[in-house]
């Protein structure tokens, strides 16, 4: 700890020291041995045909990317509707989820999320100084009337993901709205939409619409997700100039690598890809959750989910822990949370059938034998 300064060598700022390195999902067990990975919220079907095709063309390692990746905007403008100018792209939304940070908080501000949300927020509010803040949640979902009791006037920044990762909760439109319209105009309201295309078009939370309209919006999306380019990390977001401007000044100027750049543009020009995820993912979730739900009388039960993953919880005789190393024995590698107050759960991917089927399996089997 670098409590005391030290003459001797760089000090640590204190901000940076108290911050816990994000925990990626694994992919291996405890004995090195390869497991089929549910930990990390990818795609089980790969990515477009298109996108793969597009990154077999674009070969030019030797020259630096489009630092504005205009071919990109571009097609992510017409897809969705918003005007290119008003396009940032990033090195994956979380480049973005970290500048937005940066941008508008700093040392003695307040940023502000849920209790259960991504855990790159705390990092982000701690990486620029920034105090982080976290407002408790409602069964695990996001408490919008909880949020705005937590709203100081310190705070400078609210990250709000939704569909929310880890839990897969999600708030419709209105509670988007009356968020966005109890927070002073002076904070910047971060809509983090990286599960938002598995929603259904019923189901849209209206955060483009608020970005369109509104001085202080950013939302956030990514092609990490249903796009299933995680890989090639290409996040892009939207808002008023003044925050694409802000951004822009901070961001890495080759962000986005030539690659990710003809990747993503083609994808975007394959929806079906699209398409067929969203419904893969919806099937197989429905299909798990009900699996999960039927062991409610071994105190195992499910949170509501709209997103790629299902965040299981273990309130009886099976423990998380008991489970997590069983599913391991069994070959499969899910995410269990407890640095972020989650010990009794488990957030589990939705991959295909056959691998949903042999993790409901396992999970029944440890219940029942648990007792
Ligand atoms: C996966 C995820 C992201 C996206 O990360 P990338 O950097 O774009 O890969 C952002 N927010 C949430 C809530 C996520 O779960």
């Amino acid at each position: 700890m670098a409590d005391e300064p030290h003459n001797n060598r760089p000090t640590i700022k204190p901000w940076i020291e108290g911050i816990h390195a994000y925990v990626p999902g694994k992919a291996k067990a405890s004995d090195g041995r390869e497991l089929v990975k549910l930990s990390a919220n990818e795609n089980p079907l790969g990515c477009s045909e298109a996108a793969l095709a597009a990154m077999a063309e674009a070969r030019h390692p030797a020259l630096y990317p489009d630092p504005d990746a205009t071919a990109l905007r571009a097609a992510i403008g017409e897809l969705h509707g918003v005007d290119p100018a008003r396009i940032v792209c990033g090195t994956g939304s979380d480049e973005l989820l970290n500048l937005a940070a940066q941008a508008y908080a700093g040392p003695g501000d307040e940023v502000l999320f849920s209790r259960y949300s991504f855990s790159v927020y705390d990092i982000a509010a701690r990486r620029c100084g920034a105090t982080p803040v976290e407002a408790e949640d409602r069964d695990y979902s996001m408490d919008v009337d909880a949020l705005l009791a937590a709203v100081t006037d310190r705070t400078r920044v609210v990250f709000l993901a939704n569909p929310n990762n880890p839990t897969g909760t999600y708030l419709p439109r209105e509670e988007i709205a009356r968020l966005h319209a109890g927070l002073p105009r002076e904070v910047l309201f971060v809509l983090d939409q990286a599960y938002g295309e598995y929603l259904t078009a019923a189901e849209d939370d209206g955060g483009l619409e608020l970005a369109a309209a509104h001085e202080n919006v950013l939302v956030t999306r990514t092609f990490s997700k249903i796009y299933g380019l995680a890989g090639e990390r290409i996040g892009w977001g939207t808002g008023a100039p003044h925050i694409v401007d802000a951004l822009n000044r901070i961001r890495g100027p080759f962000n986005v690598t030539n690659h990710g750049q003809a990747a993503a543009k083609a994808a975007c020009g394959d929806q079906s890809f699209v398409e067929h995820s969203r419904e893969h993912n919806a099937a197989e979730l429905q299909r798990f959750a009900e699996a999960m739900d039927a062991l409610g009388n071994h105190g195992i039960r499910t949170v509501p989910s709209k997103a790629n993953f299902l965040l299981v919880l273990f309130e009886g005789a099976l423990s998380a822990e008991t489970a997590l190393q069983a599913l391991a024995d069994g070959g499969y590698a899910v995410r269990h949370l407890p640095g972020q107050g989650l010990p009794h759960a488990l957030r589990i991917t939705i991959g295909t059938r056959e691998q949903m089927d042999a993790i409901a399996a396992i999970i029944r089997e440890q219940a029942e034998q648990a007792g």
